[in-house]
C-alpha cells in the first residue's frame, strides 16, 4: 500500500520522537495516534530506561485511547510508528479496537539488523502485527526511512 504525503509527515515525526528517546537514554521508538479527522491526538516515545520494559509508545497509545477515545471512533484512528508493534502492543491495539497501523520499519527488518550485528534476538518472539492481530490493516515499511531508523538502532548498540 502506497504511503500518502500525510502518512510520510506522521512517520517523520515518529522518527523524530525515536531520536529524542535515544538521546534521552531510551530505545529509539516513537509513535503517534491520529484521529478520524487527521489531527494528532497523542504522541509518545519509548521510556524503558528506568526498568519498566513495557513502556512502549504503542502500548501507551492503546491505553490512552481506551481512556479518551469513544469506542465508536477507535477503528477510524490510525497509529503511526517508527518500528512495527511488538506482540504486546499489537495485542493492546487490537483489544482497544484501534484502526490501521502505518510503520516506518518492520519487525523483520529489526530482526535482520540484530542478526547482522551479531546481537541476540529480543526477549519476545518477533511476530508481525498480523501474526498477533490478523484483522488489523497495516502499511509499511517506508523505504526512505529504513536507513534512518537502522542508524538509530545502530547507535543504541554503540555501532554508529
Ligand atoms: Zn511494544
Amino acid at each position: 500500500m502506497a504511503l500518502t504525503p500525510a502518512d510520510r509527515g506522521h512517520l517523520d515525526r515518529c522518527v523524530e520522537l525515536a531520536r529524542e528517546a535515544l538521546d534521552d537514554g531510551d530505545e529509539p521508538f516513537g509513535s503517534l495516534l491520529v484521529g478520524p479527522d487527521g489531527a494528532v491526538l497523542f504522541e509518545d516515545r519509548n521510556r524503558v530506561k528506568d526498568g519498566d520494559l513495557t513502556r512502549h509508545p504503542e502500548f501507551e497509545i492503546a491505553r490512552w485511547a481506551a481512556a479518551h477515545v469513544p469506542p465508536s471512533e477507535r477503528a477510524s484512528c490510525v497509529v503511526y510508528t517508527s518500528g512495527e508493534h511488538c506482540a504486546m502492543c499489537s495485542a493492546a491495539h487490537a483489544w482497544v479496537g484501534l484502526g490501521k497501523i502505518v510503520y516506518a520499519t518492520s519487525t523483520t527488518q529489526l530482526g535482520s539488523w540484530l542478526s547482522e550485528w551479531g546481537l541476540p534476538a529480543g526477549l519476545v518472539a518477533a511476530l508481525s502485527i498480523n501474526d498477533v492481530a490478523p484483522g488489523v490493516q497495516v502499511a509499511g515499511p517506508c523505504d526512505e526511512l529504513v536507513p534512518v531508523v537502522k542508524s538509530l538502532h545502530g547507535r543504541l548498540h554503540g555501532l554508529t
